[in-house]
C-alpha cells in the first residue's frame, strides 16, 4: 500500500497521455499553447507502462487515462490493453471530450476499459461551439451513443460557467437521466490560462436545480471528489467542488504527465520526473521517485493554506484535471 505521511492511502493514478487536444475549451485551453512539448520528450506507452507496473505493484488500484484529449494519441486502446492484461481487476477509466469516441468505443471496450467520463458542457450546438471553439456537439453525442452501445459505463462532466451555460443545468440533468447516465457539475477552477470567465458555486447550482426539483443529499463516497444528490425519482447527480474543505483530507491521487512528471497535488508545482529512470529501464529508481513524490504530497492544497491569490499556472490540459 502507498500510505502518505498524513495517513492517506494513495491508490489512484491519473495519467495524462498527451497535452494536445482537438478542442480549445475556454476554461482549459483557450489558445493554442505557445509551445507544445516536443515529441521526443513524451513518454512512449511502453515507458509509461513500465512505471504503471511499479505503481500497481506498490498499491495503485485505480487508473484514469486522461489528457489533453487521450483519444488523439495513436494506439490508446493498446495502452488500455497493456494495463488491463497486467491487472485485470484494476479499476480502469478514461476521460474524453467524446469527439472521436465513435471510432474508438468498441476497441476500448474490447481492450478492457470499463468506464468513461465525457465532457458535455452544452446541448445547444452554437453554445457548445462557443465553449469548445469548434463545432463539436454532433460528434460528441454520437460518441456517447457509441460508448453506451458497447456497454461502457458513462458519466458526464459539465463545467458550469456564469452567463454561458448556467441556464442549461436542468436540461443537462434531464438529458443525462434520459440516457441513464450520471452527470456531475464541476465548479470552474481558476487558472492563468482561462481569462474572463466566472464559475458558478455549488450552492448556487443546487439552488437552480432545487427551484425545479426536490433534491436530497446522499452519503458521499469517501474518496470521490463529487457530492452526490438524488432527485425525487431516485436519479442521482453530482457536484464537484474543489474549493471544499474535505477535498484534500480524502485525496488518494497522484498524477503522471505525458512527459513523465509525477505530480503529488494538482495545486502544487513540485513534481519529480520518472522519464530518465524509465528510459534507462531503472525500475528501482522509478520506485524510489514514487516514494519521494509520496513523501512530498502536501496535506492541503494552496487554496486551503491561504494562498488563494496564487492561481495555478498549470492548466488542466497539462495535468489531466
Ligand atoms: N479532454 C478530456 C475532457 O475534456 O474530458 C480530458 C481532459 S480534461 C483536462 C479533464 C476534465 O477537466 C474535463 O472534465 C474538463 O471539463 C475539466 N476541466 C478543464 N479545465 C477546467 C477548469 N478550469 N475548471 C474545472 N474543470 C476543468
Ligand atoms: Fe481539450 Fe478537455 Fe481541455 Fe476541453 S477540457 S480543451 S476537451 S483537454
Amino acid at each position: 500500500m502507498l500510505i502518505d505521511k498524513f495517513g492517506r492511502n494513495i491508490n489512484y493514478l491519473r495519467i495524462s497521455v498527451t497535452q494536445k487536444c482537438n478542442f480549445r475549451c475556454r476554461y482549459c485551453m483557450p489558445n493554442t499553447p505557445f509551445e507544445w512539448v516536443p515529441r521526443e520528450n513524451l513518454l512512449s506507452f511502453e515507458e509509461m507502462f513500465s512505471f504503471v507496473k511499479v505503481a500497481i505493484d506498490k498499491g495503485i488500484e485505480k487508473i484514469r487515462i486522461t489528457g489533453g484529449e487521450p483519444l488523439i494519441r495513436r494506439d490508446i486502446a493498446k495502452f488500455v490493453k497493456m494495463i488491463s492484461d497486467y491487472a485485470p481487476g484494476i479499476d480502469l477509466a478514461l476521460t474524453t471530450n467524446g469527439y472521436y469516441l465513435k471510432n474508438y468505443a468498441k476497441d476500448l471496450a474490447k481492450a478492457g476499459l470499463k468506464r468513461i467520463n465525457m465532457s458535455l458542457d452544452s446541448l445547444r450546438p452554437e453554445r457548445a461551439k462557443y465553449i469548445a471553439q469548434k463545432g463539436v456537439l454532433y460528434n460528441v453525442l454520437e460518441g456517447l451513443e457509441a460508448a453506451l452501445e458497447v456497454g461502457l459505463k458513462v458519466k458526464l462532466n459539465t463545467v458550469v460557467l456564469r452567463g454561458i451555460n448556467d441556464d442549461e443545468i436542468c436540461h443537462l440533468i434531464e438529458f443525462a437521466r434520459e440516457k441513464g447516465v450520471q452527470i456531475r457539475f464541476i465548479e470552474f477552477m481558476e487558472n492563468t490560462h482561462a481569462q474572463n470567465l466566472k464559475g458558478v458555486k455549488s450552492n448556487e447550482i443546487l439552488k437552480i436545480i432545487g427551484e425545479k426539483y426536490q433534491i436530497s443529499p446522499l452519503q458521499k463516497q469517501a474518496t470521490s471528489p463529487a457530492s452526490l444528490y438524488a432527485l425525487d425519482d431516485g436519479y442521482t447527480f453530482g457536484i464537484i467542488d474543489p474549493h471544499k474543505h474535505d477535498f484534500c483530507a480524502s485525496c488518494n491521487r497522484l498524477r503522471l504527465s505525458a512527459e513523465g512528471h509525477l505530480i503529488p497535488c494538482l495545486y502544487f508545482e513540485d513534481a519529480l520526473s520518472i522519464k530518465e529512470a524509465v528510459r534507462a529501464g531503472d525500475i528501482a529508481k522509478a520506485s524510489e521517485i514514487l516514494a519521494q513524490v509520496l513523501e512530498n504530497k502536501p496535506e492541503k492544497n494552496r487554496w486551503e493554506i491561504g494562498a488563494q491569490n496564487e492561481i495555478s499556472s498549470r492548466a488542466f490540459y497539462q495535468t489531466g484535471g
